[in-house]
């Protein structure tokens, strides 16, 4: 139940012109100091100033670094000092959660008209989709709703062929 919660709360608000646009307008900000497909593979914090290395072997100097990266991630950098013992452990323990999302378009919102918000929670073992929420555009246009296959149900249906998931879905 938690973990629907958590995806409920992330999907109830939508950005005008999408999320992306927080990064392409801090880009567009920063401009050349930004620098894309460079993945750090190498840190080292053990003098004065961190050395931070990409994999196409730039090496730039900072005072700090902030790392905003999925923590397994972190498995593919070289750092020294290496990182504490605890910190490792935390990141074995936090693997990706699956979720697939299913957009269906229709021609009108007719649940709106019905009264009803497009929210649906399935508990049924055999239904792919446990839950559903209203994705129209904020404007009113595309209606649609979004559902999601989780989890379990997620890892399984990522492994089906196209008419594989459709059959199951009949
Ligand atoms: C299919 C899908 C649909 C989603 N839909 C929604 C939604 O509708 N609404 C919502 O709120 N959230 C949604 N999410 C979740 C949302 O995308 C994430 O919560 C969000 O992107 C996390 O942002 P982040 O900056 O923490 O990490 P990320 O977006 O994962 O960014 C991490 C960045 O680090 C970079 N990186 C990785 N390794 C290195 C390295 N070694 N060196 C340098 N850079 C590195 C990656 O290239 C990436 O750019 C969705 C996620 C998925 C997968």
């Amino acid at each position: 139940m938690a973990e629907v919660l958590e995806v409920h709360k992330s999907e109830e608000r939508k950005f005008v012109g999408g999320s992306g646009q927080i990064s392409e307008k801090i880009m567009a900000r920063l401009q050349d100091r930004v620098k894309l497909e460079r993945p750090v593979i190498r840190l080292d914090q053990s003098g004065e100033v961190v050395i931070v290395e990409t994999l196409n072997h730039e090496v730039y100097q900072s005072k700090f670094v902030i790392s905003a990266i999925p923590p397994v991630l972190t498995t593919k950098i070289h750092f020294n000092p290496e990182l504490p013992p605890i910190r490792n452990q935390l990141i074995h323990r936090l693997p990706m959660g699956s979720v697939i999302k299913c957009m269906v378009y229709y021609k009108e919102a007719f649940w709106r008209k019905m009264g009803c918000c497009g929210c649906m929670m399935i508990e049924d073992e055999d239904t792919p989709i446990g839950f559903t929420l209203d994705d129209t555009k904020p404007d009113g246009s595309a209606p649609a709703i979004i559902g999601f296959i989780l989890s379990r149900k997620a890892s399984l249906f990522a492994n089906l062929s196209k008419e594989e998931r459709s059959q199951s879905n009949k």
